[in-house]
């Protein structure tokens, strides 16, 4: 397991273990993706939480977050172990079959990430190369569907930014910001344009309405009144700073 992963299980017990939860609001997410999830220390911060963490004082609850690995972010509020579910998630006719989603909070799309030694000009040139992906994400259903090959799939963006560095992978493909952070200090990469149009949302378990309603009215008022673009600049800059050291 590597320091991110280890740090990762770290934090589900710092966040999760807490007794006397019964009223808290629980949010389940990932925390390898800046600047939407990551550790500060022990601490799972980011966008993402604000958000969630603004629906629990709406609805008067107590607040808890736990990370586990991006494929079981989903299956989580689907069992009941969590309410919300928030990772940086696209909205997707698949996941539609078995949750519900919010009202999308942001728009944004995957990009391939490539060396300068081997410049990326085109989806025509990742046919038949190998292909770095954090598993269960929407970059994986790319490889497979749109380019109908199989990815080499790592726990996170990080993990396969690593991989291309150390050569076991050509490219790799991601969600924008997580990437940017990643190549952040890396003189020898670079992103392409966007490959993909994606909308991220809450999930939640389909039949919970009031729930729905209120990640709905909190997502709207966070973007009239700033606090999402302010989350958005803070969390990046503080994810920014913390890649840097
Ligand atoms: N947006 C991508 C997806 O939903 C990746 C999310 C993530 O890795 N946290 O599949």
């Amino acid at each position: 397991m590597n320091k991110l992963a280890l740090a990762a299980v770290a934090a589900l017990c710092a966040c999760g273990c807490a007794k006397n939860d019964g009223n808290a609001l629980k949010m389940i997410t990932e925390a390898t993706f800046p600047p939407y999830e990551f550790l500060r220390g022990q601490e799972i911060v980011g966008i993402d939480v604000e958000i969630c963490r603004a629906v629990a004082e709406k609805l008067g609850k107590d607040f808890k977050c736990e990370t586990v690995d991006f494929d079981s972010v989903i299956p989580a509020v689907i069992s009941g172990r969590a309410d919300l579910a928030a990772a940086g998630i696209t909205v997707t006719e698949d996941r539609k079959q078995n949750v519900d989603f919010s009202d999308p909070y942001v728009t944004t799309g995957i990009v391939v990430v490539y060396s300068k030694a081997n410049p990326y000009t085109g989806p025509e040139q990742l046919k038949n190369k190998r292909i770095g992906v954090q598993g269960g994400t929407t970059s994986e259903t790319y490889v497979l569907e749109q380019l109908g090959q199989e990815p080499e799939r790592s726990r996170s963006p990080a993990e396969a930014v690593a991989a291309l560095k150390a050569g076991r992978v050509d490219f790799v493909i991601a969600d924008i910001d997580p990437a940017k952070n990643c190549i952040m200090g890396e003189a020898d990469l670079a992103l392409s344009g966007f490959v993909t149009s994606e909308d991220y949302a809450v999930a939640i378990r389909k039949g919970r309405p009031e729930l729905l309603k209120a990640v709905n009215e909190t997502i709207a008022e966070a973007k009239a009144d700033g606090r999402l673009a302010k989350w958005i600049a803070d969390y990046t800059a503080e994810s920014d700073a913390l890649k840097a050291k």
